[in-house]
């Protein structure tokens, strides 16, 4: 049978349709993708763009499901990739979230690694060295310092005022936060939880309260200290480092005692001897 003659009006109008169809579809599968909409919400949508819409596509912007885990999802629940979300029965649902279920407890949870020693012993120049490695995620630390000459918002710190930062505090958006050599620095809560339940195993390059703070709270972490060949070599760093006024020079020496004395609270102590090696040392301790 031949399809019935359209007037170029009516050809018009179902153009116009199927655009704002196709721009409808577009717009939920970027809210699914964002975690914006839930794919489940989706089989109550009645519009007809949506009911039309292909079951494959939509299940392929969940995050996490690509091509070949949508396909073994059709396979183990024999819907048929071409099933419209409008022809999806209760049965079906019930099974796609029973494959839900499954993604989720599959996903392993990150571990949270502290890394921590007195100002000077190379912790930045250490975890820096893990950015590039995807089994790894740093946090980028909330403070209230002033930037150096060659740090980056965003990257080395997100820099703050000290009216945002006490508003953070107040909001509970840390999961740990200290005072040091005068300035304020606390670890962001949502990100490190985000990047946990993504699988990464978190780095948080923190001073010594802090440290104590996740180990009150968090009873799954791992403290690691980096301790500094010696004394000498700590004081040479921290001054050649030149990023210091004499004033905050002296008041992370007067802190790092305090810090290395603190060192049989951690976990395991790496000696910064050579940052490959330490490096090294950091991932086996991580990945054991
Ligand atoms: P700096 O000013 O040299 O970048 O950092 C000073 C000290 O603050 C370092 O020992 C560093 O590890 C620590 N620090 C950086 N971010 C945080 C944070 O989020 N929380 C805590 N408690 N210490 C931090």
């Amino acid at each position: 049978m031949l399809p019935p003659r359209l007037s170029s009006r009516a050809r018009r109008k179902a153009g116009e349709k199927a655009v704002l169809a196709r721009q409808d579809r577009a717009k939920v599968k970027e809210q699914v993708a964002s975690g914006e909409l839930f794919f489940f919400d989706l089989f109550k949508d009645e519009r007809k763009s949506i009911t039309r819409m292909k079951l494959v596509d939509l299940l392929q912007s969940v995050p996490g499901i690509g091509h070949a885990r949508a396909q073994i999802i059709f396979e183990r629940t024999k819907i048929s990739p071409s099933r419209r979300i409008g022809g999806v029965g209760h049965r079906q649902i019930e099974l796609l979230r029973q494959e839900f279920l499954l993604i989720k407890n599959s996903r392993k949870s990150g571990k949270l690694l502290v890394v921590s020693g007195p100002s000077g012993v190379g912790k930045s120049t250490i975890t820096n060295r893990l950015r590039a490695d995807e089994r790894f995620w740093i946090s980028v630390s909330v403070t209230t310092r002033l930037m150096r000459t060659g740090e980056v918002d965003g990257i080395d710190y997100i820099f703050v005022a000290e009216d945002k930062f006490n508003q953070m505090i107040k909001d509970n958006d840390f999961l740990e936060w200290a005072d040091f050599a005068g300035s304020k620095y606390g670890t962001p809560k949502k990100a490190v939880d985000e990047a946990l339940q993504d699988g990464k195993n978190v780095i948080l390059e923190i001073e010594l309260n802090g440290a104590r703070q996740v180990r009150k709270n968090s009873k799954n972490a791992i403290l690691i200290f980096i301790e500094p060949p010696s004394w000498e070599e700590l004081t040479a760093r921290l001054i050649n480092r030149g990023t210091e006024s004499e004033q905050s020079t002296q008041a992370r020496l007067d802190r790092a005692k305090e810090e290395l004395s603190a060192a049989a609270e951690f976990d395991y102590v790496v000696i910064n001897h050579q940052v490959e090696q330490s490096v090294a040392e950091l991932v086996s301790l991580a990945l054991r």
